[in-house]
C-alpha cells in the first residue's frame, strides 16, 4: 500500500478514537451528576419518612400532655363532691365527671391509633434506611468506577495524541493540512472506505476505471463528490472464496 495513504488511515483511526474519548469525557460527568441526583432523591425520600415519625412523635406527646390534663380535671371534680350540699347539684356534678370521662376515654383511644401509626411508620424507616445504606453504596461505587474511567480515558487520548504526533510527521505538510481540512468540513471524516463501489462518507457510486485505481491502493484518491480520501480494503472473506471457486 502506498505508505502515505496508509498513514492517513491511520491517523484518520486514531482520530476518530480521539474524538469517541473525548465524547466519552464530556458523557462520564453527566452520569455522575445523575448519580448524584439519585443520592439525594434517596435522601429526600428518607427525610419525608423521618419527618412522619417525628410529626407523629411529636403528636403523641401532645395527646399524652391532653389525657394528663383530663385525669387532672376529674381528680378536681371528684374533690368537689364533698364539698357539695344538695342532690341536685351532686347529680350535675356527676353528670359532668360522666362527660369528662367519656372524653378521656375517646382521647385514649386516640392515642392508641396514633402510637400504632407511630410504630408503623418506624418499620417503614427501618426498611428504607437498610435499603438506602445498600442503594448508596452501590452509586458510590459505581461514581469512583466513572472517575476513574475519566482517568484511563484521560490517559488514553495523552497516548494517541503521542501517536498522532508521530504520523504526522510522516506526512507532507500539504497532505496534513488539506487532511484537516477535509476534518473539519465533514466533522470528523475525512478518509473513507470504498465498498461495494460506495464512498462511505458521501454514499457516492465510484465510477468503475476510478475504483480499480482505488482498489490498486498505490496512490491517493478522492472523492469525486465528497473529496474525502478514499481507499479499497480487501475483504478476507471475499477473496478466500474467490480463491477456492477458481
Ligand atoms: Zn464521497
Amino acid at each position: 500500500m502506498n505508505g502515505e495513504l496508509d498513514t492517513l488511515i491511520k491517523l484518520q483511526e486514531i482520530d476518530f478514537l480521539i474524538l469517541s474519548l473525548k465524547q466519552k469525557l464530556e458523557i462520564i460527568p453527566l452520569e455522575i451528576k445523575n448519580f448524584e441526583k439519585k443520592m439525594q432523591e434517596i435522601d429526600r425520600q428518607f427525610e419525608n419518612e423521618n419527618k412522619k415519625v417525628i410529626n407523629l412523635e411529636k403528636k403523641r406527646k401532645e395527646k399524652e400532655i391532653e389525657i394528663e390534663d383530663i385525669n387532672d380535671k376529674i381528680k378536681k371534680l371528684k374533690e368537689k363532691t364533698s364539698q357539695i350540699k344538695t342532690n341536685k347539684e351532686y347529680q350535675a356534678l356527676l353528670k359532668e365527671i360522666e362527660l369528662v370521662q367519656e372524653n378521656l376515654k375517646k382521647e385514649e383511644e386516640n392515642l392508641l391509633l396514633i402510637l400504632y401509626d407511630l410504630d408503623e411508620a418506624k418499620k417503614v424507616l427501618k426498611e428504607i434506611k437498610a435499603d438506602i445504606d445498600a442503594r448508596k453504596r452501590e452509586i458510590e461505587d459505581n461514581k469512583k468506577q466513572l472517575e476513574k474511567e475519566i482517568d484511563i480515558t484521560a490517559q488514553q487520548i495523552e497516548e494517541l495524541k503521542k501517536e498522532r504526533k508521530e504520523l504526522i510527521n510522516k506526512l507532507p505538510s500539504e497532505l496534513y493540512e488539506e487532511y484537516i481540512e477535509l476534518m473539519k468540513k465533514h466533522k470528523g471524516l475525512a478518509v473513507a472506505q470504498v465498498k461495494n463501489s460506495v464512498c462511505q462518507g458521501c454514499f457516492l457510486h465510484i465510477p468503475p476505471q476510478l475504483y480499480v485505481e482505488i482498489k490498486l491502493n498505490q496512490s491517493i484518491y478522492h472523492c469525486p463528490q465528497c473529496g474525502r480520501f478514499l481507499y479499497y480494503k480487501p475483504d478476507k472473506k471475499l477473496e478466500q472464496a474467490q480463491v477456492q471457486t477458481q
